[in-house]
């Protein structure tokens, strides 16, 4: 298996779904820059830089990329200095990112052992998923609520939420910047590279997971 997997793909795709199951199945670090912002706007002291990026996050809008490069890069070191794989998880939201993790890679002699992989899916579909999440406060377990109705978290029973970012108008503003049509110019980039392969998003998790198994390998 590539030591390096990168997930692309419109927000609400199953990245996050996908790129968990992964890393917990082969012992890969895991890295989400989204969640890696949520960490940042959980911890006491934010740099006035910082605190405008996570506003600008809450209304659908991208955060700069010396705030992406900054987390993404330094849990890479840590995951490669402990010899251990990578899953990034919508790490990669622009060409010039993707231009910046390739430079990154290539400095640690990573330039080959690298699969990029896409969840297919489209805005709409993307868009109903979004709407639908719900989000436990206590465990982090994610849910869907539009083909059965939840009450409370079904694992541990705490209260759902709606993550700021999943508002209407923030899931609309995402879609716009974050969806398909920024992903024209990202699959091109990798697809001249060769490194590009794409899953069909609209399937059962188990399935989704199956193919991106037989794509990374
Ligand atoms: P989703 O996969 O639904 O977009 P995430 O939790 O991965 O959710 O990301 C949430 C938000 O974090 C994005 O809408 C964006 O504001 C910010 N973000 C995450 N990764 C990046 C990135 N690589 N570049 C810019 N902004 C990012």
């Amino acid at each position: 298996m590539k030591k390096i997997i990168i997930f692309i793909g419109p927000p609400g795709s199953g990245k996050g779904t996908q790129a968990k199951r992964l890393a917990q199945k082969y012992g890969y670090g895991h890295i989400s820059t989204g969640d890696l912002l949520r960490e940042l706007q959980s911890g006491l002291e934010l740099e006035e830089d910082e605190a405008e990026a996570l506003r600008e996050m809450k209304r659908g809008k991208m955060v700069p990329d010396w705030l992406i490069y900054r987390l993404a890069f330094k849990a890479a070191e840590k995951n490669l200095n402990s010899g251990q794989g990578i899953i990034f998880d919508g790490a990669v939201r622009s060409t010039p990112q993707a231009k910046m993790y390739q430079e990154f890679f290539a400095g640690k002699g990573l330039a080959n052992g690298l699969a990029v992989v896409e969840i297919a899916l489209s805005d709409e579909e993307a868009a109903m998923r979004l709407a639908s999440r719900r989000v436990c406060k206590a465990c982090g377990e994610i849910v869907s609520i539009f083909a059965k109705h939840y009450e409370s978290c079904p694992l541990c029973g705490e209260v759902l939420s709606i993550r700021p970012d999943d508002s209407e108008e923030a899931i609309q503003e995402r879609l716009r910047g974050q969806g398909n049509a920024a992903l024209v110019a990202i699959r091109e980039y990798y697809q001249k590279l060769g490194l590009l392969k794409i899953v069909d998003g609209n399937q059962a998790v188990e399935e989704v997971e199956k193919q991106v198994e037989e794509a990374i390998q």
